[in-house]
């Protein structure tokens, strides 16, 4: 018996709330990277590289995003640093509304079209229908926070192994 004798209600699931996936999907297969907003490249890398001991993969620029970003491997994961290269990228609005840190977790999958249409039947906000070309050319697609309670998630189709 555990301390507080409590028991774990079954969660109902009333009407209001999102169906869960009806398909057979694969699940996620990895946590494909974390994105983290930062002011500069330059100046956050040594941290990670130096104080951290991490190895620099590749850093790029993503148009589409307005962004130019650095990937750092850790694992079978990445650290993603996101440095804003105009002011219409999503994340220079993010770093003056919040300053840096964590900006979004991306979850490695497959069939993301297919995916991103089961979850818009469901009931889930997306912020893209479609995904879009993101760093390491895959395809990426951002869930909405609102229906994610409260994380920004990106889907990440990487077509080539890596
Ligand atoms: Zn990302």
């Amino acid at each position: 018996m555990n301390k507080y004798n409590l028991t774990i209600p079954h969660i109902r699931r009333s009407s209001h709330l999102s169906q869960p996936l009806k398909k057979a999907f694969s699940k996620p297969e990895k946590i494909a990277h974390i994105g983290i907003a930062v002011h500069s490249i330059e100046k956050s890398l040594p941290f990670y590289t130096e104080q951290l001991g991490l190895t620099l993969e590749k850093i790029e620029d993503v148009q589409s995003e307005h962004v130019k970003v650095a990937f750092i491997k850790i694992g079978e994961s990445r650290i993603e640093l996101l440095e804003p290269i105009s002011e219409r990228s999503a994340i220079d609005k993010f770093l003056k509304k919040k300053g840096e840190g964590i900006h979004h977790i991306a979850l490695e999958v497959k069939d993301i079209e297919q995916r991103l249409r089961d979850l818009k039947t469901n009931g889930i906000r997306l912020i893209n229908e479609e995904p879009k070309i993101g760093g390491n050319d895959a395809k990426v697609a951002f869930l909405h926070p609102k229906s994610t309670h409260g994380v920004l998630y990106e889907l990440c189709e990487h077509t080539k192994e890596e």
